[in-house]
């Protein structure tokens, strides 16, 4: 666990409890602060405290502040059922909470429940929210009024001070952050350097022990982290690529470019700058860095360089010549060397869900791209092989498909699936046969059927998966599973 004497004394917030928030609370506490937690579902709360088996229960045993101690914490008596009432309020803008606002608990409470709406946050040192909480929707920002509203990565940036000795790298773009921050973690554990893979892939960052002396952090940053991160200042940060996305959460595409373009304000001067310049957006973030008098630590990675990626078998299509391009960049900036690069892209086995070669059935490849949630990801899947049968649909982000369309020509047949498949096979009906298979499981048994041998069938979306599975994991499995059936 990262912990630091920075925190120690003072009082947090901390509001959502999935696994960032627990870590969160359970590193807080064990630096000596104090926390008030809060999820508005009632099961995280109540896994929060000690002896659930999850959050704070873990700290306990190991050298956690006595205040936290079951017998102690006020959460096990009569009052802590009051602190659990606010949940039904928790949708509620401010003008319609008439109570009062109450007290924070009082000082040697280390941990109690409290939906930090419902307190006067005066003299709090930060308010941690989960990424998953939308800041311009959410009243929390307005409430907290001077204190700030900060995630987990910032608190990693606070503890860095008393870490051993070390390096940062946080990727952030639209498309391709876990593939290159698995590659370049994947690689940075080829040259021997003890290495950690946080933020918005693998284990929560708090909750994962230091490093020794020489590791690199490699942090995968959500632009939602982001907008939670005051002083991060990574020794290597990368921007993949900006399109629109997640619009819901920003005022506009503007809001969301220049949220990525904070990583780059964070950074002091000499650290490394990696930028993919092939759209408008981050080729203005290039330039800004430029601007900025950091023109030397920046390098450009250029959409459409020609690379010989037969040696990297799970890093195939144009896509991952830019993830490649742009890993290798910032493992030269981290003063790798060449040889240990090349053994790592060789050998990086890839992620489940990116490009994923299930299964080869009858001389067809079968590859699960279930994580292409847009269609500017799915574009570049299209693009890496030559004659496809691909599987498309699910809860569509956009109304149309033009960013697959320069692909069009590889695709041999169309299985439309899901809300958006009325919509897609309309939109694709001019240039390729459309099969309306309704379901992922009837559309790989018609894809079984007709695909020849040489062929690929290929579930790459360009859609999310809600309308039909739990999550982009669960449609890949099932995938899986259904392409296992026809074995
Ligand atoms: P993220 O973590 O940003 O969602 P992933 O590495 O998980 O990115 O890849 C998500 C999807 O985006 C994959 O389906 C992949 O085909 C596509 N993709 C990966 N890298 C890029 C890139 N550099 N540009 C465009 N699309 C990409």
């Amino acid at each position: 666990m990262i912990t630091t004497r920075a925190w120690a004394g003072r009082r947090y917030a901390v509001l959502g409890l999935a696994r960032s928030g627990a870590a969160t609370v359970q590193a807080l506490l064990t630096s000596g602060a104090s926390v008030v937690a809060w999820d508005s579902d009632e099961t995280r709360r109540l896994q929060i405290l000690p002896g659930t088996g999850r959050g704070t229960g873990a700290a306990g045993g190991g050298g956690a502040p006595q205040a936290i101690s079951s017998a102690e914490n006020p959460l096990h008596q009569p009052a802590a059922t009051a602190a659990l009432q606010p949940a039904s309020r928790d949708d509620l803008p401010p003008a319609d909470r008439s109570h009062p606002l109450r007290p924070p608990p009082r000082t040697g409470e280390d941990l109690s429940l409290a939906d930090p709406l419902s307190l006067d946050l005066a003299g709090f040192a930060g308010v941690v929210v989960s990424p998953g909480v939308p800041l311009n929707r959410h009243p929390i920002t307005q409430h907290a009024g001077d204190v700030p509203v900060i995630g987990d990565i910032e608190l990693f940036a606070q503890a860095r001070a008393e870490l051993p000795p070390h390096k940062v790298v946080g990727i952030t773009g639209t498309n391709g952050k876990s593939t290159t921050t698995a590659l370049i973690a994947h690689i940075c554990e080829t040259a021997g350097l003890p290495t950690r893979l946080g933020g918005n892939i693998g284990l929560p960052i708090l909750g994962q022990d230091p490093l020794t002396e020489g590791g690199v952090y490699v942090l995968e940053l959500s632009s939602y982290q982001i907008d939670l991160t005051r002083t991060l200042d990574c020794d290597v940060a990368v921007l993949l690529n900006i399109t629109p996305d997640h619009l819901d959460r920003y005022d506009g595409f503007e809001g969301y470019a220049a949220s990525k373009a904070r990583l780059f304000a964070m950074q002091s001067k000499g650290h490394a700058a990696i930028v993919g310049i092939g759209d408008e957006a981050s080729a203005a973030v290039a330039r800004q860095v430029a601007r900025s008098g950091r023109a030397e630590d920046l390098t450009r990675i250029a959409p459409g360089v020609c690379m010989d990626q037969s040696r990297w078998p799970a890093l195939q299509g144009p896509h991952n010549a830019q993830n490649a391009l742009a890993a290798i960049a910032a493992c030269e900036a981290l003063g790798i060397d060449a040889a240990a690069i090349d053994r790592g892209l060789e050998s990086f086995p890839g992620l489940p869900h990116r490009m994923e070669r299930v299964a080869t059935v009858n001389g067809v490849l079968y590859v699960n791209d279930s994580k292409a949630t847009n269609p500017t990801s799915t574009a570049p899947a299209l693009a890496a092989f030559d004659r496809i049968h691909w599987i498309v649909g699910g809860q569509a982000k956009t109304d149309d498909l033009d960013a697959c369309r320069p692909a069009f020509g590889h695709v041999a047949h169309a299985y439309v699936i899901g809300e958006a498949a009325p919509l897609f096979a309309r939109l694709l009906t001019d240039d390729m046969p459309v099969t309306q298979s309704g379901t992922l499981d009837q559309a790989v048994r018609a894809a079984a059927a007709s695909a020849r041998a040489g062929e690929t069938v290929l579930l790459s979306p360009a859609c999310a998966s809600f309308d039909q599975f739990r999550d982009y994991e669960d449609r890949g499995d099932s995938f899986r599973s259904a392409v296992q059936a026809l074995a």
